[in-house]
C-alpha cells in the first residue's frame, strides 16, 4: 500500500471536480485529482453551456476556445401536434407537410423565440459536448500549474474524516482509500471534494443519502446524423407531437445534431435499444423524413430530482455536482450546475489554504448555504420543467402548446443560469448596503457586464474582463464625471481612504494589488480627463519594473467604433453620487456602497480577510 499527503484531494474528474482544481490551481495550492476512468472522457454526456457557464470561462480566460468551437443557440422553435383540419397552412404552420385530418397526424410549427432574454448576459448561449469542456478545463489546469494532477485509473473506496482533529486547520485529518490495478493506496488530505457523481461512493461512505423523488423520468438522448427535409434542424427546437415529445439540440460543427426523446412508461430502462429511439424519432417527425444515418453517441438517461440530505462533513469533506443534486437533462442544467459548484467552492478553499481567511469555516460554511439553496431551487424548477414537457401531464392539465411556449421563455433566465441569488452571510452583505445606489447591481447576484473604454488606451471592453477569477476581491468605484471639480475632490478623499485600507490588508512586500483588485469607472468625456487626475490608488505601481498599471481605469463613454455602453445607465447608477461596488472572487455582488463610506467597505472586510 502507498501514501501520499496533499492539501485538497478531489476524487472524482468530472465537470465540479476540473472546476474545482482550475481554481486551486490559479492559486498554486497543492492538489490531486482520483479518476477512475483510463483517461480523458471521450464523447458524450452534457453538452448545454448556459451564459453563465460562458462568463465563468470568460473569468478563467478560457471563453475564446470555448466560442470558437461551439454551436451558438439563437433561436428556439417550437412544433406541435398538427390538428388544422384541411388547412395545412393555417396558424402559421409551415404547412407543406402538414396532415388534414380532424386529429393530429403530422407536426406544425407554431412559433420562434429568442432562446435568452436580450440583455441577460454579453455572453451567448451556446452548445460543445463535455468532453471538449472537460478538456478545456484540464488545459487551464495544466497551464496554471504546469503539470497535470488528474490520477487516471483510480477507483474510490471511501472516506473518513478523524472528527477529533477537524477543527486544527493544519490537520490532514482525512484519508481517502482508492486501488489501482488492485492494488491499495491512501490519501491523507486536509479537505476532499466528494466530485464523483450520481453514485457518489464519498456520499455513501459518509452515510448521506438523496432525498426527493423515488421515480426516474427516462429520456433517450442520441448524437446522430441525420437525413431529413425538416427544416429546423440546425435550430434548438421543442416538438411535442401525438407520438411523443422531442428536443434538437444542433451540435458543434454542421452535420452532428442531438436529440433528447421523452419516453414515456419505460418499464424496464435496459431492454431500450438504439432503434427504439430511431423508431420514436421517425414517428415524432412526421410527415418530415428522418433517415438517420450514422449513431455517433447515444444513452438512456433514467433521473430523479434528488439531493443529498447533507452536503459536508465538518466542512472538511464537501458534495459537489451530481453527488449531491440530480435532475433531468432538459432544462441543460448538469453540467452547469455542477460546473458552478467546483466556481464556488474553488476559491474558497484556496482562500483557507493560503492563511487570508478571517473565519475560514464560516467562508466554507458558506459553499453548503449556497449551493444547498441553489440545488433546492434547481430541484424545484426542474421538477415543473418535467411536468411541462411530459406529455400525458400536460394532457390531464389541458396545457396547450401556447401555454408551453411561454412557460418555456419564462424560464430563460433559470435556464441561462443567472437565476442564482445568494443570500446575506459572512461574505455577502445586502442589509448594510445601499441598493437604490445600484439598482441594476443587485447583491447576492452575479456581477453583470456592460462595455465601458479603457481610459489609457481608448480599447473597448466589457467589464466583467477586469475582474479575472485569481482569487482577489474586487472593488469597483463609481466616481461619476470628475471633469467637475466636486466630483473631483470626492475621488480624492475616497482614494485616500481606500489606500489606507489596502495597506492594513496586504502584506508588506506583496503587490499593492495583490489582495484587491481597485477598478475606476468614470462618467463622462474621456478626452477631457488626464492621466494625472487619477489619484494612484488606481494606479498601482508593481512588478519587476515597478511600472505604473493603467489598466484600471474606465469611462463610460462613446468609443470610435463600437457605440455607447452606457454602464451607469445599466447599473442603475448615478453619475452625481456614484457608488462602491465590492465583488467576489467568483464575481458574485457582495454589497453596494455610498461613494463616502469607505469605512463601511472596510468592516465589511474585516469580517472577511485577515489583516
Ligand atoms: C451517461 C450520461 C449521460 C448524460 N447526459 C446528459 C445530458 O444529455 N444532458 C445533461 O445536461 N446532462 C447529462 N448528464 C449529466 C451530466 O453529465 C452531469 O450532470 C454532470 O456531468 C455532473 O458533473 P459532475 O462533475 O458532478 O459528475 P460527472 O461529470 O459525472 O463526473 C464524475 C466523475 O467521477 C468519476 N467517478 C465516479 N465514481 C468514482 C470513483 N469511485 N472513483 C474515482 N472516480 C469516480 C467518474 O468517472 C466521472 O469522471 C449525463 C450523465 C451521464 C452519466
Amino acid at each position: 500500500m502507498t501514501e501520499q499527503q496533499v492539501d485538497v484531494l478531489i476524487c472524482g474528474g468530472g465537470s465540479a471536480g476540473l472546476c474545482a482544481a482550475v481554481w486551486l490551481s490559479r492559486c498554486g495550492i497543492s492538489y490531486k485529482i482520483l479518476e477512475r476512468r483510463d483517461g480523458p472522457l471521450a464523447m458524450g454526456q452534457a453538452d448545454g453551456v448556459q451564459c453563465r457557464t460562458v462568463e465563468v470561462f470568460e473569468s478563467f480566460g478560457m471563453s475564446e476556445d470555448l466560442l470558437r468551437e461551439a454551436y451558438h443557440v439563437i433561436e428556439l422553435a417550437f412544433w406541435a401536434p398538427d390538428l388544422v383540419n384541411g388547412n395545412g397552412h393555417a396558424n402559421g404552420g409551415v404547412g407543406d407537410k402538414a396532415v388534414t385530418s380532424s386529429s393530429s397526424s403530422g407536426i406544425r410549427r407554431t412559433h420562434y423565440a429568442a432562446d435568452v432574454e436580450p440583455g441577460i448576459s454579453h455572453q451567448p448561449h451556446v452548445i460543445l459536448n463535455q468532453a471538449r469542456m472537460n478538456a478545456l478545463l484540464a488545459q487551464e489546469m495544466e497551464r496554471a500549474s504546469g503539470t497535470s494532477d488528474i490520477l487516471y485509473g483510480y477507483e474510490v473506496k471511501g472516506v473518513e474524516v478523524d472528527s477529533a482533529t477537524a477543527s486544527d486547520l493544519d490537520a490532514y485529518c482525512c484519508t481517502v482509500t482508492a486501488t489501482k490495478a488492485d492494488q491499495e493506496h491512501k490519501f491523507r488530505a486536509k479537505y476532499v471534494l466528494g466530485c464523483d457523481g450520481a453514485h457518489s461512493t464519498i456520499r455513501k461512505s459518509l452515510g448521506f443519502k438523496m432525498v426527493g423523488d423515488s421515480t426516474n423520468a427516462v429520456w433517450g438522448v442520441m448524437d446522430v446524423y441525420p437525413q431529413t427535409d425538416f427544416p429546423d434542424i440546425r435550430k434548438k427546437t421543442a416538438i411535442s407531437s401525438e407520438a411523443g415529445n422531442l428536443m434538437i439540440i444542433p451540435r458543434e460543427g454542421d452535420s452532428l445534431v442531438r436529440f433528447y426523446i421523452e419516453i414515456e412508461n419505460a418499464h424496464d430502462v435496459s431492454k431500450l435499444t438504439l432503434e427504439d429511439l430511431h423508431e420514436s424519432a421517425r414517428r415524432i417527425f412526421r410527415p418530415y423524413n428522418m433517415d438517420i444515418a450514422e449513431t455517433a453517441w447515444w444513452s438512456v438517461y433514467a433521473i430523479g430530482q434528488r439531493r443529498a440530505d447533507y452536503f459536508h462533513r465538518d466542512h472538511r469533506v464537501f458534495l459537489t455536482g451530481d453527488a449531491c443534486h440530480t435532475h433531468s437533462p432538459k432544462a441543460g442544467q448538469g453540467m452547469n450546475v455542477s460546473l458552478q459548484d467546483g466556481y464556488n467552492i474553488g476559491w474558497k478553499l484556496a482562500a483557507v489554504l493560503r492563511g487570508r481567511a478571517t473565519d475560514p469555516f464560516g467562508l466554507l460554511a458558506t459553499y453548503v448555504s449556497e449551493r444547498e439553496k441553489t440545488a433546492t431551487e434547481l430541484i424545484d424548477f426542474d421538477r415543473s420543467w418535467t411536468k411541462l414537457f411530459s406529455s400525458s401531464y400536460r394532457r390531464e392539465h389541458g396545457i396547450t402548446p401556447e401555454d408551453f411556449q411561454q412557460q418555456f421563455v419564462k424560464a430563460g433566465r433559470f435556464t441561462a443560469g443567472m437565476a442564482t441569488n445568494y443570500h446575506d452571510s459572512a461574505i455577502m452583505s445586502a442589509v448594510t448596503s445601499k441598493q437604490d445606489l445600484a439598482k441594476g447591481l443587485p447583491v447576492g447576484m452575479r456581477f453583470p457586464s456592460a462595455q465601458v473604454v479603457r481610459f489609457c488606451d481608448a480599447r473597448v471592453l466589457q467589464l466583467v474582463r477586469a475582474l479575472p477569477a485569481d482569487s482577489r476581491w474586487h472593488i469597483v468605484v463609481f466616481a461619476g464625471d470628475i471633469r467637475y471639480q466636486s466630483a473631483a475632490e470626492r475621488l480624492n478623499s475616497v482614494a485616500i481612504e481606500l489606500d489606507r485600507m489596502v495597506k492594513r490588508f496586504t502584506p508588506l512586500g506583496s503587490d499593492y494589488d495583490s489582495i484587491f483588485n481597485i477598478l475606476l469607472v468614470l462618467s463622462g468625456k474621456r478626452t477631457e480627463v488626464e492621466q494625472e487626475q487619477i489619484p494612484d490608488t488606481f494606479v498601482p505601481v508593481n512588478g519587476k519594473w515597478k511600472m505604473k498599471c493603467l489598466f484600471k481605469t474606465f469611462v463610460d463613454d462613446e468609443s470610435y467604433n463600437s457605440g455607447h455602453g452606457h454602464a451607469y445607465l445599466t447599473y442603475g447608477i448615478d453619475p452625481t453620487r456614484g457608488a462602491i461596488v465590492i465583488v467576489r472572487p467568483d464575481q458574485y455582488i457582495a454589497r453596494v456602497g455610498a461613494l463616502t463610506d469607505v469605512d463601511g467597505v472596510s468592516q465589511f472586510f474585516d469580517g472577511v480577510l485577515k489583516h
